[in-house]
């Protein structure tokens, strides 16, 4: 009998996680899977803020997948996906032709909210991939060595705007207040010259969240320095900085755009139907009127039924919807029965750089160094469920305090 072919499109949580699941729980002779991405590696994206501020080198985010991935059974082939032809079972590869498919699994992450804010994508800095924090590290620094160069010394090239309080937002902020005193020392300007600017649309910093870890986190950002504008959403970017709602402008040459996701921008081309980039999938996690395709990670959309809206997209979901997206998968071969995905949430937290963080895992709250041990014990976890102890002694961030 012909075995079913299994494409799995994109390697990051979601994507790479089925791919090493899978190839534990089917043999060989049980189906054909083949594993595309656009990178030979897999990178931590809840790490970016750290190499994109220069607290961490990108390499400790990255992973080669042929290091993790048994490619004995899973083929692996570094390419874009360039559609996703639902009708045909193929996918077009920017590169290789054409593949074909019995199952779909699709885990291509997201993409930064513009929300169609004008000068976004020209002007701003988006920390969403390796290369994208590359350049970030890289423009920041450059920016410290342009203004001792300048005749006229200009304070917009130390002036560093951060748009969005969310997250990946106040995360970034974190990392670069440790950062910041290091590059004042190496490039020998007063730290006072420096500015760092986190603008947010909403009343307060991490909307939603525990008002008392809200409290302590802006508390301590704002000790070591940091301005923040709550209320104000940005309506515009330019070559100069931001422009805010009431008209005022902002000077800076640097804006770290990190005002929300949507999912790839892949999923409306290929006509599925979608709310921001990401599709409402079917409790098993099917897209609707596709019995053949799987849609896990930052392009699903999954109902909090308690509060009636979305989950926010997080790894921790999609490493969860892997486990689901296996156990469904071999149902189909196999024949039996498919279950349904239900999150566990176990918590959140948010690091704000050095040793410092603040989260709620279970019911508690916690603050400082216990909460910075907790998120590198949750990073070191992800670790060691994707390439067991080998892969935490190689990648993992030992030192909890
Ligand atoms: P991703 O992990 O983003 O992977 C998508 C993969 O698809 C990538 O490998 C990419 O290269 C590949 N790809 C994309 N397009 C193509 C294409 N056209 N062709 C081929 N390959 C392609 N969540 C948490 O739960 N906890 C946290 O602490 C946390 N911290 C975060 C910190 C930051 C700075 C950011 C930005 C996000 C954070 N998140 C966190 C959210 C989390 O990173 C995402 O929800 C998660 O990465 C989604 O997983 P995914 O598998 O859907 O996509
Ligand atoms: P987010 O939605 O969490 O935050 C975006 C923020 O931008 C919001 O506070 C919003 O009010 C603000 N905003 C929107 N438009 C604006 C404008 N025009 N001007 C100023 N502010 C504006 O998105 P994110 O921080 O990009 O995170 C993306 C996803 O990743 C979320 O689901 C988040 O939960 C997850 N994440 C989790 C962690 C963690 O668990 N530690 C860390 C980073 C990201």
């Amino acid at each position: 009998m012909k075995k079913p072919k299994i494409l799995i499109l994109g390697a990051g949580y979601g994507g790479m996680m089925t791919a090493t699941r899978l190839s534990k729980e089917l043999s060989y002779n049980e189906a054909e899977i083949t594993l595309v991405n656009k990178h030979n590696y897999h990178y931590q994206t809840t790490w970016l803020h750290e190499p994109a501020a220069g607290t961490l080198h990108h390499d400790r985010t990255r992973i080669l997948i042929d290091d993790v991935l048994d490619t004995n059974k899973i083929k692996f082939i570094k390419d874009t996906v360039a559609k996703i032809n639902k009708d045909d079972k193929t996918v077009t590869l920017a590169n290789n032709g054409e593949l074909s498919y019995d199952y779909l699994v699709i885990g291509l992450g997201s993409e930064p909210e513009t929300f169609g804010i004008p000068g976004v994508k020209e002007h701003a800095f988006a920390i969403r991939s390796v290369n994208s924090v590359r350049q970030i590290r890289e423009h920041i620094e450059y920016m410290f060595a342009n203004y001792n160069n300048e005749e006229v010394k200009s304070e917009d090239y130390l002036t560093f705007i951060v748009a969005g309080a969310g997250f990946t937002g106040i995360e970034f902020v974190g990392e670069l207040t440790e950062r910041v005193p290091e590059l004042c020392e190496e490039f020998d300007i007063d730290r006072s010259k420096v500015r760092i600017i986190n603008v947010e649309a909403s009343p307060t910093a991490l909307p939603g969240f525990d008002s008392e870890l809200v409290e302590y986190a802006v508390d301590l950002l704002e000790s070591r320095g940091v301005e923040f504008k709550t209320n104000t959403p940005i309506k515009e970017c330019t070559p100069d900085g931001v422009i805010l709602a009431d008209g005022t402008e902002i000077k800076s040459k640097t804006v770290i755009w990190t005002t929300g996701v949507r999912g790839n921008s892949l999923i409306e081309e290929s006509g599925f139907e979608a709310m921001r980039g990401r599709v409402k999938v079917d409790p098993d996690l099917r897209a609707p009127g596709h019995d053949n395709v799987f849609i896990i990670g930052d392009c699903a959309l999954i109902i909090n039924e308690e509060i009636n809206r979305p989950y926010p997209p997080t790894a921790q979901i999609a490493i969860q919807q892997a486990y689901t997206c296996t156990h469904n998968l071999k149902a189909l071969i196999t024949g039996s029965e498919l279950k349904a995905f239900k999150p566990e949430i176990k918590g959140t937290v948010a690091s704000l750089g050095g040793d410092e963080a603040v989260g709620v895992v279970g019911k508690k709250k916690l603050y400082g160094t216990s909460a910075s041990a907790m998120k590198k014990v949750i990073d070191n976890r992800y670790l060691y469920l994707l390439g067991g102890i080998p892969l935490v002694l190689k990648k993992g961030k030992l030192k909890l305090f």
